[in-house]
């Protein structure tokens, strides 16, 4: 049984796959359901925007720009939980994806990670996306990994 699962979401559609996946083990666990999406940032790693300096104009913009899609991509996420009738708490972290996915499952205690295989780039026949290979590695508790359709070619 599991008490606590966060599911990393992307807006990629395997990530809906992953977080479809993760409402229904947590309706019936009757488990508590966090969402995390990480602004994924080479530059500034782990900064928020508050702590940006000097500001930079390009980047700046660069950030809120992702900052709002990162919003967009959680409120989805609370809407598909809300319409299944499972609670959600939406968490928008700022640095290394798998990194921060992990430090949050520790955090929360999570007993259970759910990533997607693969997020918005190609989907590989045999690898995973470099995101859920990180958490697979890096993981203290179980991982779900919630696999796409191979690619055809
Ligand atoms: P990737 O490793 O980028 O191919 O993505 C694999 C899975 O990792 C996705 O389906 C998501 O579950 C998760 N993921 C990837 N990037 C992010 C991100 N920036 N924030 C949260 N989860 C992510």
């Amino acid at each position: 049984m599991f008490k606590s699962i966060l599911v990393a979401v992307d807006g990629s559609e395997i990530g809906h796959r992953a977080l479809e996946e993760t409402l229904a083990v947590a309706r019936a666990m009757e488990a508590s359901v966090h969402a995390v999406h990480v602004v994924q940032t080479a530059t500034y790693p782990s900064l928020t925007l508050d702590q940006l300096e000097p500001p930079d104009i390009a980047q700046q913009a660069l950030l809120d720009a992702l900052d709002r899609e990162a919003d967009e991509i959680l409120a989805d996420a609370e809407q598909r939980a809300a319409a299944a009738g499972v609670p959600l708490t939406a968490h928008k972290r700022w640095g290394h994806p798998g990194a921060e996915i992990m430090a949050l499952a520790r955090e929360l205690g999570a007993d259970l990670t759910v990533v997607g295989s693969h997020g918005k780039g190609r989907l590989g026949r045999f690898f995973l996306g470099s995101t859920s290979s990180y958490v697979v590695d890096h993981a203290a508790s179980t991982v779900m990994v919630v696999r796409g359709e191979p690619d055809a070619s």
